[in-house]
């Protein structure tokens, strides 16, 4: 057997599958990787929890944020670290 390339599904990028893990995949009756190692390197660390992350920017002052969830997903207000806690305060959610 000789190596042969794949296009990832993720990214696009061409990357090998060398002779012996083809034969390894067809003695494990295993399907061959559709994905670069890198992408599946990333869904593993998916997988074991480790959220993404996405830029944003805060809708009070514009300023980039880092958010833990997919700003289009979100259901509250993005906003930065001194917007969010201005809020708290002006808005006192604590202790109303
Ligand atoms: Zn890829
Ligand atoms: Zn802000």
């Amino acid at each position: 057997m000789v190596d042969m390339t794949q296009t990832c599904t993720q990214c696009g990028k061409k990357f090998l599958i060398v002779d012996q893990e083809q034969e390894f995949l067809k003695k494990k009756k295993l399907p061959f990787p559709t994905v670069c190692p890198s992408d599946r390197q990333a869904k593993r660390l998916e997988h074991r929890g480790e959220r993404a992350l996405y830029k944003s920017t805060c809708q009070e002052c514009g300023a980039s944020v880092i958010v833990s969830y997919d700003p289009a997903k979100a259901e509250s207000k993005i906003l930065c670290k001194k917007c969010y806690l201005d809020y708290f305060e002006k808005h006192d959610v604590i202790h109303p």
